[in-house]
């Protein structure tokens, strides 16, 4: 058969494929018609913005196909990415940028009397992740598919992602994110694709036909995966990967079998239990939950995709000897490291591979990635759970565990304390498994995310490993993507670049450093200059509509927004805060620049301290910007962030809070989009903080507190909270007034437990770094007022900022970890 070649090649309608405006006005109509069944005249905007998107991924479909048959062809080694989570955002914006249509698509709408910023604002974020790690998971689908690596997402289709944010009297009360509520126009399910998942059941041990011993797990419940595909467009290019997440469906010989027995209700319980498994994303960040149905989801979409990963290998291929010649797998943390186990159950139990073979395959296969030095985030699962939903896979981590101690053992004969440090499963009054040391021996490749969090990785988490393995260990510091966080998100700082250096810097950040002579430019500061204060009057007028606050644009833009987490120290920024604004109410002339305090940030809905500290912010804010003609400050808790409304913030940001406790943020990848965007770090030497500073030098970077050697000694030498509390007036007096109730007059004593916090263990040495943040922030008020500066410093950071895009770290995974090449798809 004839194969089309090329997309005007392709016999469809230029309607389908065409990316002028012409056509895309053409594609919508159809897509109004005959997607939505309405007539022009009938569309409602969120008819317009579904046939929009429908247009777009018609025009994603051809490139798609060719992108499968080309992989198919030249049967490449593919690299395939575990995570439970991906936090997307929106897609059409990205996507008709991507494939070089946004500029059709606004014209095409203009015509027919539709502003296209109103169509992309319909959408829904994709939300199905916490915050950083999910993040991170959405900026390496960009970066594969825009390097050309034949690279592809799993993971779980959540019906709920993380939960809406209300704020209501100044508390986080949360809803669930009902985002699939009118449908979702990107994703493809592909029914036919399901996979059967089993659960709970038992072990029997049989003689095989081929004489040696068999496993055969029986009696399990089946759980059906159904893939729902979404296209990843490459940007400037002709790849579309794909992003397969499962969901959840009851089976039906399960169901048919209840019923047949006349017990439809039951039939229909069950149903229930199954489907549930794909319901809702946990809204913890950093913090093991422990519940059942969390460790349910991580089985079930590990469990797909592994079948659906060893399904494609053997389309082409029968020995599975050559099987990480084709495959590889990275862990992103440990949600998805049961699939150690579970490649090795496929490979001995069903493949009948001898298990040292199917143990070398399996480690030659995967890479894990650790995202945390959390004691309280590192996954440990009881083995009664274990033995119980998946007892087959508790003998293979027990035989995993049994072979690989016996390697401690001969390596270091007699150090029985070691082998138990290092076992796989944790012995005490409840025996445990430990995940990271599952990945860890599962795996050839073990990544952390940013130089000193790989360094912590060795010497503090893993140190037995890291001695054992040593070649195993690497860094691959983490990245965001340009496309989304300058190009799509600041048009204004995107046009001005680019009519500086060319659009090179889209698809090689690098680029960047052409600016730095453009710092010695007066007319090009004084435009980049412009392009921050017109952010921040967008930002300003969306802020006013959405929370009614009337911010001065003219101020310092000081935000802080991520996950609220104590170890990120919010309450180092609003005590602070508070400080600044009981010596303005003393005397005004303190206040050296006006300033804008923002706050966005979601606390798991378990987390009480941290929705404590959410209140707080809010009962400062109200009496802050009561007197904010007289003090020049004003602070704003911005509700329900998300990845939509990162994307105007940060654009807008003079100053970027990197402020955690040194030794707790593995790595940050907010730091990196501020940074980006001509905003200048107020930071301690935590995360990849430490490697933006080095990027830009100390000049251009405000660097305050404890480093995490220095925080560990304080520690060991006896940290006294209280001794700071005498020491420094202004923490004592901004920890009294809000002790006293000031700022939550319906319960004087609604903060104590945070006051209490503080002031007698102060896990994360708030008060210790208090007078030094202090000082800096006075640094950053004096170096705002000389403007020259300010912008100087700014552009040098934009400058520094391409050893941060997520290309450079999808390259050393691709060259170091998968050993995969990059496939152009033509023509
Ligand atoms: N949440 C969202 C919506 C983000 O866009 C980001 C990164 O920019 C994060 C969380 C992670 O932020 P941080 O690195 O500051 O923890």
């Amino acid at each position: 058969a004839v194969q089309p070649t090329s997309e005007s090649d392709t016999g469809r309608e230029p309607s389908r494929t065409g990316l002028d405006a012409h056509n895309v006005h053409r594609g919508v109509l159809e897509h109004v018609r005959y997607s939505r069944g309405k007539n022009p005249e009938n569309a409602t905007p969120h008819d317009q913005f579904m046939a929009l998107a429908l247009a777009v991924r018609d025009r994603l479909a051809d490139r798609w196909v060719r992108t499968a048959r080309t992989y198919y062809e030249q049967d490449v080694k593919r690299a395939y990415y575990l995570s439970a989570e991906y936090l997307l955002g929106r897609a059409l914006g990205n996507n008709l940028i991507n494939i070089g249509m946004y500029e059709a698509a606004e014209k095409a709408m203009r015509e027919v009397g539709v502003d296209l910023g109103t169509l992309v604002e319909m959408e829904p974020d994709a939300g199905l992740g916490n915050g950083g790690l999910g993040r991170l998971a959405a900026c390496f689908l960009d970066s594969l598919a825009t390097l050309g690596y034949p690279g592809m997402g799993y993971g779980i289709r959540y019906e709920f992602g993380i939960f809406t944010q209300d704020i209501i009297d100044g508390y986080q009360v949360e809803r669930a994110d009902e985002w699939l509520k009118f449908g979702n126009p990107w994703e493809i399910v592909r029914p036919e694709k399901a996979v059967p998942v089993r659960f709970y059941g038992r072990v029997e041990h049989h003689q095989g036909p081929d004489g040696k011993s068999q496993a055969r797990w029986v009696g399990a419940k089946t759980v059906i995966g159904v893939p729902y595909d979404t296209p990843i467009a490459g940007y400037g290019n002709k790849t579309v990967n794909t992003l397969r997440l499962w969901q959840a469906r009851a089976s039906e010989e399960f169901d048919l079998k209840l019923f047949n027995a006349g017990d439809y209700e039951r039939s229909v319980v069950e149903k229930n239990d199954s489907e549930v498994i794909s319901k809702v994303l946990y809204p913890n960040d950093a913090f093991q939950a422990g519940k059942e149905l969390r460790l349910k989801q991580q089985y079930f979409f590990v469990a797909c995709s592994i079948a659906d990963i060893v399904r494609r290998y053997l389309k082409t291929h029968s020995d599975f000897r050559d099987f990480p010649k084709k495959v590889a797998i990275q862990l992103n943390d440990t949600h998805p490291a049961i699939a150690v186990a579970e490649l090795m159950r496929v490979l001995v139990d069903e493949k009948r591979l001898p298990w040292d073979e199917a143990a070398a395959i399996t480690q030659a296969t995967f890479g894990y990635t650790n995202h945390t030095l959390l004691a309280e985030a590192m996954e440990k699962w009881p083995a009664s759970l274990f033995e119980r939903l998946l007892p087959r896979h508790l003998e293979i981590i027990y035989e995993i565990n049994q072979r690989f101690l016996r390697q401690v053992q001969i390596r270091y004969p007699f150090d029985t304390e070691r082998i138990r440090r290092m076992s796989l499963v944790e012995e005490g009054p409840e025996k445990k498994i430990r995940m990271a040391h599952l990945a860890v021996v599962g795996s050839h490749s073990i990544n952390g995310v940013a130089e000193l969090h790989t360094n912590l990785l060795r010497r503090d988490v893993l140190p037995e490993f890291a001695e054992m393995y040593p070649e195993r260990f690497n860094n691959k510091t983490n990245g965001v993507t340009p496309r989304r966080w300058l190009l799509w998100s600041n048009p204004r700082l995107a046009q001005l670049i680019t009519r500086r250096i060319g659009d090179g810097w889209v698809t090689d950040l690098d680029k960047l450093r052409e600016l730095e002579s453009a710092a010695n430019d007066a007319a090009f500061r004084a435009a980049f200059a412009q392009v921050k204060q017109q952010n921040k009057q967008d930002l300003s007028r969306y802020l006013q509509e959405l929370c009614g606050v009337d911010l001065n644009p003219r101020a310092i833009f000081d935000v802080q927004i991520k996950r609220l987490h104590e170890y990120k120290r919010q309450l180092l920024d609003a005590l602070h805060i508070v400080s600044l604004w009981m010596k303005a109410r003393r005397d005004p002339s303190t206040i050296i620049a006006p300033r804008v305090f923002l706050f966005g940030a979601k606390a798991a809905p378990g987390y009480v301290q941290a929705k404590l500290i959410i209140r707080l912010i809010n009962g400062i804010a109200e009496v802050v910007n009561s007197d904010a003609g007289t003090t020049g400050l004003q602070v704003l808790f911005i509700p329900n962030y998300r990845v939509s409304l990162a994307e105007r913030i940060i654009p807008a940001a003079d100053v970027s809070e990197q402020i955690s406790t040194a030794g707790w943020e593995a790595s940050g990848t907010g730091n990196m989009k501020f940074m980006l965007n001509g905003a200048l770090t107020l930071g301690t030497l935590d995360g990849a903080n430490v490697e933006i500073r080095q990027a830009v030098g100390d000049d251009n970077f405000f660097l305050f507190g404890l480093t995490a050697d220095e925080v560990i000694a304080r520690k060991r030498a006896g940290y006294r909270p209280r001794d700071e509390y005498e020491k420094n007036q202004d923490l004592r007096e901004a920890l009294d007034l809000i002790a006293s109730g000031f700022f939550s007059p319906e319960d004087k004593h609604l903060f104590k437990p945070l006051i209490d916090g503080l002031l007698e263990e102060d896990r994360y040495l708030v008060l210790a770094d208090f007078a030094a943040y202090a000082a800096r922030q006075q640094d950053v008020a004096r170096a705002y007022k000389d403007t020259e500066r300010w912008t100087r410093m700014a552009i040098h950071n934009v400058a520094q900022a391409g050893i941060f895009s997520s290309d450079r770290t999808i390259k050393q995974y691709a060259e170091e970890i998968w050993r995969v090449q990059r496939i152009p798809v033509g023509p």
